[in-house]
């Protein structure tokens, strides 16, 4: 087994579609966002340097994220492969990924983007912002977040685009509708 990435704009879906992913294909789901939001749930020191970044709509330090990402990666149960869920998110966390699966002996097997236009992406944010009370899903906030999307983590889509690893999946529809065409591009490129 590989490692799956899968990319698209905050709001696109992509953590209930990694769940999903990480049950078909048997490899842990590894989701920056998630591990930051435990971490500053719990008070740790990496929560603490994240907060005042994710407030704000910014990314915390690549220092800081890579460095937890190496962690989660080295863990006994990402040996078999992984899905990663919001990393990398810009063309410096690309590289460092490239050399973090040199040392792990993997490789990445298909990058997938979630394809969802903004106004749609903004409107299932704000739903999202009544339901989870997310701090950082005030509308100004997630403008922000859309825009950062497009200057660092659309060149990393293009990055992948470059290796012919990226596949774009339209994110429209219901979240069956999603799931189907990206288990059809999954079975395309992995195999089954
Ligand atoms: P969404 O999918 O809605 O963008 P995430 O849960 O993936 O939300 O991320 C929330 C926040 O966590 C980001 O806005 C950023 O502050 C931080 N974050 C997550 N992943 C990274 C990363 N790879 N690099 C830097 N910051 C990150």
């Amino acid at each position: 087994m590989s490692a799956v990435i899968l990319l698209g704009p905050p709001g696109a879906g992509k953590g209930t579609q990694a769940v999903r992913i990480g049950e078909r294909l048997s490899i842990p789901v590894i989701s920056t966002g998630e591990i930051f939001r435990s971490n500053m749930a719990e008070g740790t020191e990496i929560g603490k340097q994240a907060k005042s970044y994710m407030d704000r709509g910014e990314f915390v330090p690549d220092s800081v994220t890579n460095a937890m990402v190496k962690a989660r990666l080295s863990a006994p149960d990402a040996t078999q492969g992984f899905l990663l869920d919001g990393y990398p998110r810009n063309v410096e966390q690309a590289r460092v990924l490239a050399d973090f699966c040199e040392e792990l002996g993997t490789h990445i097997g298909v990058v997938l983007e979630i394809q969802v236009d903004e106004d749609e992406v903004v409107a299932r944010m704000l739903k999202r912002a009544e339901e989870q009370h997310r701090a950082d899903d005030s509308e100004p906030v997630m403008r922000h977040r859309l825009e950062v999307y497009r200057e660092q983590t659309e060149p990393v889509a293009s990055f992948y685009a470059d290796l012919d690893l990226l596949e774009t999946v339209d994110g429209s529809g219901s979240i069956d509708e999603v799931s189907e065409r990206i288990f059809t591009v999954l079975d395309a490129r992995l195999g089954r």
